[in-house]
């Protein structure tokens, strides 16, 4: 067998250099904490909670979060509950009562970690292995947890991924998660964190013990991450292609990366067979009538293009373009009676949800729109056949499902999907 030029290859000098504001292209020698030994990546779990039940699995410190003093060692089983208190974080349950500016709560020893339940706010119900630091914000509570990269990305591929999938799927996702990850530290640095647990980053939402499966994928691929030359590749992932991956600047303007092309998600064996339409239906379709569709873009035009008390007007048709290169619909023309709109690239699926990214609206943009009218013309429905779910761009995780159970390894999948990448070992 010959060497796939696609190889894991040891990183032998790596000049470690402190990290404050990365840019946008983050060189391999900027993501020194993987390096030095913090290794620790601060997730904003949860942001303007009105409160926040924290129940330890296993013991854990109660400290003052600015003085690092200990407040209380609690028990596991015991509830706590949290609440803002002004400008302070007031925390109380048996054996401890205190307010402070910060409280940090840490485990005393292991990850069985600490179970989390906010009200208001996003964040949800999940078990968090790392130390948290609550704060108060003038919206409310502030979690922010401190966890170990490996495990963060154990619980981001228990949370992106369907647990049904293959070995070697996660390991691809495992790899391009943690690239990600790197890539977006002090994302959130108004928060004091470096990603969200939202899929505005990435979907985590603690580590369910259950999926053991997601920790053998961090695990076996610990410190892998994908380089472009000497720069992490902006590892973007989806649901589904339906066939064929997206350009990135199909989807992201002004954006043009090597690896982040179009191109067929099926063997030459079977090209029409798409990897990601085994034992998954990639097709959908959406039908709206003038009335629904005129609902939807009077509501969300204004948020979309971004221009606030925009008056679009009442529908009269829809006029879908598709790219130069594939079967992405680049552009979308919204014809009113005052005039006429484009919405480009992805915002064409937000456009028929809430305005924002989101579960509604479209699927993907990879779909034909037929214009239903009167004999007179005037047009009366919509009706959208589309192939896949989501941006199309980078790993199409059902492709990687159906490449693993065709016998592709991890590296061979991420080789399909980030062409030109390479895969480097950082903890070597
Ligand atoms: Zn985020
Ligand atoms: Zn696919």
């Amino acid at each position: 067998m010959t060497a796939s030029p696609f190889a894991v290859a040891a990183l032998t000098c790596i000049h470690l250099s402190s990290v404050g504001a990365l840019p946008r292209e983050v060189h391999i020698d900027a993501v020194s904490p993987y390096l030095d030994g913090r290794r620790e990546v601060r997730i904003l779990i949860s942001d303007r909670a009105s409160r926040v039940s924290v129940r330890p699995r296993a013991a854990v410190y109660v400290e003052d979060g600015q003085s690092g003093t200990r407040l209380s060692v609690v028990q596991r089983g015991v509830l706590l509950s949290v609440a803002r208190r002004g400008t302070k974080v007031h925390i109380s349950g048996p054996g401890v009562r205190a307010t402070r500016e910060r409280i940090r709560i840490s485990p005393v020893e292991g990850d069985r970690g600490v179970t989390v339940s906010t009200a208001g706010g996003w964040g949800r119900r999940g078990v968090y292995p790392g130390s948290l630091l609550l704060t108060a914000t003038e919206r409310g509570l502030r979690v922010v947890e401190n966890v170990d990269l490996e495990t963060y990305v154990a619980g981001v591929i228990a949370s992106e991924m369907p647990s049904h999938f293959p070995i070697e799927a996660a390991k691809a996702q495992a790899i391009a998660a943690r690239t990600y990850a790197l890539q977006h530290l002090g994302g959130h640095a108004g928060a004091e964190a470096d990603l969200c647990g939202r899929v505005h980053c990435q979907a985590y939402g603690g580590m369910p013990a259950s999926d053991s499966r997601a920790s053998t994928a961090a695990r076996s691929t610990a410190g892998e991450v994908l380089l472009w030359d000497s720069v992490l590749v902006d590892a973007m992932y989806h649901s589904a292609c339906g066939g064929t991956t997206a350009t990135a600047w199909e989807v992201r303007q002004g954006k043009l990366l090597p690896y982040l092309r179009a191109s067929q998600d099926s063997s030459h064996a079977s090209p029409a067979s798409a990897y990601c339409g085994q034992d998954h239906d990639v097709h959908w379709t959406k039908r709206y009538s003038l009335a629904e569709a005129d609902r939807l873009v009077r509501r969300n035009l204004e948020l979309l293009l971004g221009r606030p008390g925009l008056k679009p007007g009442r529908l009269r048709t829809l006029e879908a373009a598709i790219g130069p290169a594939g079967d992405r619909v680049q552009w979308l023309k919204v014809q009113t009676d005052v005039g006429a709109y484009e919405v480009r690239g992805d915002a064409i699926r937000w456009l028929f949800g809430d305005g924002r990214p989101g579960p509604r609206g479209l699927r993907s943009t990879a779909f034909d729109m037929r214009v239903e009218t009167t004999a007179a013309g005037q047009p009366t429905s919509f009706s959208f056949s589309g192939r896949g779910h989501g941006h199309g761009i980078g790993l199409c995780q059902w492709g990687a499902r159906g490449r693993a159970l065709s016998g592709q390894s991890s590296y061979e999948i991420l080789a399909a999907y980030y062409p030109g990448a390479r895969v480097i070992d950082l903890s070597r």
